[in-house]
């Protein structure tokens, strides 16, 4: 017998964020892999399946891109429905092509998911347009962030590029990334925010520009965070400016 592997998104955090395909997916599915950014009410949704954490979470305990390959084609030897469930969307900072292309190696059915990624989720939460008329026509979603051996990644170009920059895995490096941003010429005046737990009830967002970004890092908590980069910000900055100065005054 061999099944099928779904390379799912699980979204950003809300389980009413889930496709209807990956809701009806988890539901049948015999064995799930996540990773630990999955929340419990998703997981509990595969309520017949056996869960399996393979999660990648930086500076924890991480399973080996290799063994995850290994017991997914070993997995669908035994069950019809494999699902594979990451945070987001799997095809955007997800490590999809490592796993889809060892499956199709080996002969694997596999089909993917897609979920909403991390970067439209801070958007709804914030309310604001990555692409506002008049100040956006471009967004990027990057990231600094590279494995061992991998070539050097052009993520400054990218930025630099782009009118609107969304970047994932950056928050634990938040003064690097702004050093590398204001060396590489983005004025510090850019309007920044950084966007906690999106979608999830304990969201949070600080609001600043680029030359503040270290400080606000500082005032985050430990859940996952975007960086989000651009003009498109700045009314949302001027609001918040104005919400910490009535509360000063207030206060
Ligand atoms: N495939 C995922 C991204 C995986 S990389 C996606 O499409 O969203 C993991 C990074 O995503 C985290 O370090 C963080 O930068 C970001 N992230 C994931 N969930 C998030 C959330 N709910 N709020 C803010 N950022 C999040």
């Amino acid at each position: 017998m061999s099944g099928t592997v779904y390379l799912v998104g699980a979204g950003p955090g809300a389980v009413d964020l889930l496709t209807l395909r990956a809701a009806r997916l988890l539901a049948e599915a015999h064995i799930v892999f996540h990773d630990a950014l999955v929340p419990a009410p998703i997981l509990a949704l595969a309520a017949r399946a056996e869960k399996v954490a393979v999660g990648k979470r930086c500076g924890r305990h991480s399973t080996a891109q290799s063994f995850i390959n290994k017991r997914l084609a070993d997995a669908v030897r035994q069950h019809r429905i494999v699902v594979r469930l990451k945070g987001g969307d799997p095809m955007l900072f997800g490590r999809a092509h490592e796993e889809l292309s060892y499956l199709r190696a080996h002969g694997v059915r596999v089909e993917v998911v897609p979920g909403v990624t991390a970067a439209l989720a801070a958007a709804a939460e914030i309310g604001v347009s990555l692409t506002r008329r008049g100040a956006a026509r471009s967004a990027a979603f990057v990231t600094p962030r590279q494995a061992d051996g991998e070539a050097p990644n052009d993520w400054l170009r990218a930025v630099l590029a782009a009118d609107t920059s969304v970047i994932y895995m950056g928050a634990g490096d938040a003064a690097a990334i702004a050093q590398a941003l204001l060396g590489a010429g983005k004025p510090a005046g850019t309007p920044v925010a950084i966007v906690e737990n999106a979608s999830l009830p304990q969201a949070r967002t600080v609001y600043g520009r680029l030359g503040e970004l270290p400080a606000l890092a500082a005032e985050t908590g430990s859940g996952p965070a975007l960086i989000v980069l651009g003009e498109v910000l700045s009314e949302a900055l001027s609001a918040a400016r104005r919400a910490t100065a009535r509360k000063a005054r207030a206060g």
